[in-house]
């Protein structure tokens, strides 16, 4: 259905794919003095957002048009070519009588089907295509994702690839948008052949992070990377917290660069960082019912109820090793399973009942 890597422009010979720049286009001094920095750390494909997505009002909406003057002018000075995010008609055709390179579509945007087959309509008819890639939308849906590159493709785009930028989450994670690796590992099996690149300052939402995600994209055969530098990140007036310097990000590739051969096992290590990603989903989903526990127990201190209601743990117990032997865990694994977690919920109630004591005491 796709046509490879090599089709994306920026591709390096190697085989993967290198977009670097800032979340947002603030002035044209920032804006050059990034890339220049960029470039000369071997950057190919620089990014910058000129229309930013807020989720709120108030927050910095991008410069628009007079940032799209910097982009012609960051390729004319340093060979790079670029790369911006649309989200309309407008962005789309603005973006291409600028000379934009790759456009991406954002996790907002490619939510939404009307706002997708609206860009899909403005592409088919312009006569210069640029690349597109189309980022995750926000909620885990996988349908909602192929939805959309199914329609830039038949749009006409064959440059056509998947950003996978993690997902928005309710409660505690360690992400700011959890990666949920085996939707973009399912993405790849059900569109064989499309590049998939990662975007790891999304899904990390935090600078110290972002190597390490980086570092396991790669491990799993991604096809490169986006991720946002900024030359000075704590001045950055859009996701600053997640923005590297080119400094940090020229460190980065030396050190993605010598290991790419070393994984002599890629389909062992692959499913590895499967099991990784998942036994960490598992500690989180774990610690939410903790507090949930907490919680709960707080509720019986002030109603005057035991923290072990038995009726109530019967019922969960064979409820649950029900659901368990239905999707094959064996009963005594469930048994063990539940009487763990519900021991350790048991503990938190009560390990909380004590510091509450303490605290009024
Ligand atoms: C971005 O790339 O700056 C951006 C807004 O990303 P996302 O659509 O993934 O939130
Ligand atoms: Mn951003």
């Amino acid at each position: 259905m796709f046509t490879d890597l090599q089709t994306i422009p920026g591709t390096a010979d190697n085989g993967s794919l290198l977009i670097a720049g800032p979340c947002s286009a603030e002035s044209r001094d920032q804006v050059m003095a990034t890339a220049r920095r960029l470039a000369a750390a071997g950057v190919r494909v620089f990014r910058a957002g000129v229309w930013k997505p807020r989720t709120r009002p108030g927050g910095f909406e991008g410069v628009g048009l007079p940032a799209l003057q910097w982009l012609a002018d960051v390729k004319a000075e340093t060979g790079m070519i670029t790369a911006t995010e649309v989200a309309t008609r407008d962005h789309l055709e603005a973006a291409v009588d600028a000379g934009v390179d790759i456009v991406w579509i954002g996790a907002r945007t490619s939510a939404n089907p009307f706002a997708v087959q609206e860009i899909a309509d403005a592409i088919a008819s312009t006569s210069e295509q640029p690349a597109v890639l189309v980022k995750n939308p926000v909620s885990p849906d996988l349908e909602l994702w192929i939805g959309a590159l199914q329609r830039i493709y038949d749009a006409g785009v064959r440059r056509l690839g998947a950003i996978h930028r993690g997902f928005s989450t309710y409660g505690e994670s360690k992400y700011r948008n959890p990666p949920h690796w085996s939707i973009p590992i399912e993405l790849r099996r059900r569109l064989a052949g499309l590049p998939v690149i990662c975007d790891p300052s999304h899904i990390t939402g935090h600078a110290d992070m972002v190597a390490s995600v980086a570092r396991q994209a790669i491990d799993m055969g991604f096809d490169g990377l986006i991720i946002e530098s900024h030359i000075e990140p704590c001045r950055a007036l859009s996701d600053s917290a997640q923005q590297i310097t080119p400094d940090q990000l020229k460190a980065l590739m030396a050190d993605l660069a010598p290991r790419r051969g070393c994984v002599d096992s890629p389909t062992l290590d692959d499913l590895r960082r499967r099991i990784d990603e998942i036994d960490d989903e598992l500690l989180e989903v774990v610690a939410r019912r903790m507090s949930i526990a907490r919680e709960i127990g707080a509720y019986k201190r002030l109603n005057g109820m035991a923290v072990i209601q038995p009726d109530r743990y019967n019922t969960l117990m064979s409820r649950r090793i029900t659901a368990g032997t239905d999707i094959g865990l064996s009963e005594n694994f469930m048994r063990q399973l539940l009487a763990a977690l519900h021991e350790e919920s048991v503990r938190h109630q009560i390990e909380d009942g004590k510091n509450d004591r303490e605290i009024t005491e």
